[in-house]
């Protein structure tokens, strides 16, 4: 799962910070009304609508990812457009961009949830969301967002390829080791690979650029398949020459198998 910026302009007007801000604040400039979308697929487990408090998040959605991941989206407009316990989809409208709740002009907060739901668990978004094509980024961030790589397809086994299986979900990573940025994650299918490198006591498969993935030191990550060196050749035996009185006798000129008849019960075989 990799969640995208809920937005179609990244601009970042307030960073998260632990224990003062736990979120991160998106605007654009003076734009008005901008969609918000789902960052990934799942489900909306709580929202908050035609809110008038002036406290807090305001209109919000959250929603649950599945494995402990969650999003949360808040000061939305009045008129959110998901009901609670509704499946959604990766790039599906949730609400508009406004200024309800604890906010003093349009923007979107957004939190990222790691490990659980509750509000001890949100996590800086910039290290959680990607930038997808098609998304434009304000240039004050263009250096600080990370931006998400189409994972390179999955092929068929090949036995003349160096190959590798995925077995479970993997990060893909920019480079060999767990410093390299995660791109998106692999879950199955096999793919041709072109490097090995060892680091971080992991063994890293390049299978695309900028796109490694890991083999734990118990070999359950990946199934690998190299190419398997070509047995030898057998040598053929030197034919027997023929000798040049049978080649004479019996006219023979081209390879093959010779049965040459010698004498009664006696078969030269000349290969
Ligand atoms: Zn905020």
């Amino acid at each position: 799962m990799t969640l995208k910026y809920p937005v179609d302009y990244i601009g970042i007007t307030q960073a998260f910070k632990q224990g003062t801000h736990h979120g991160l604040d998106l605007g654009w400039h003076d734009y008005q009304g901008e969609p918000i979308y789902v960052s990934a697929d799942g489900v909306v487990c709580a929202t908050n609508d035609y809110d008038k408090s002036g406290q807090s998040w305001g209109n919000y959605v959250k929603i649950d990812h599945g494995n402990s991941i969650y999003t949360l989206y808040a000061h939305l407009k009045d008129g959110i457009c998901v009901t609670n316990g509704q499946e959604v989809k990766q790039g599906d409208i949730i609400g508009y961009m406004g200024n309800t709740g604890y906010s003093f002009g349009t923007h979107l907060h957004f939190e990222v949830y790691v490990g659980g739901a509750s509000t001890s668990c949100r996590v800086d978004p910039v290290s959680m969301a990607y930038v997808y094509p098609g998304q434009k980024v304000s240039s004050d961030d263009a250096n600080t967002v990370k931006y998400y790589t189409p994972i390179v397809n999955s092929t068929i086994r090949n036995e003349n390829k160096n190959q590798v299986e995925v077995l479970t979900e993997l990060n893909v990573r920019t480079t060999a080791g767990l410093n390299g940025g995660k791109v998106g994650f692999v879950s199955s299918g096999i793919y041709d690979y072109y490097e090995v490198q060892e680091a971080d006591g992991y063994t890293w498969y390049k299978i695309s650029e900028n796109q490694w993935i890991a083999q734990d030191s118990n070999n359950t990550y990946l199934r690998i398949y190299n190419i398997q060196p070509k047995p030898e050749p057998v040598p053929t035996p030197n034919p027997k020459p023929i000798k040049e009185e049978y080649k004479e006798k019996y006219n023979i000129e081209k390879d093959g198998i010779y049965k040459i008849y010698l004498k009664k019960g006696e078969i030269l075989i000349i290969k």
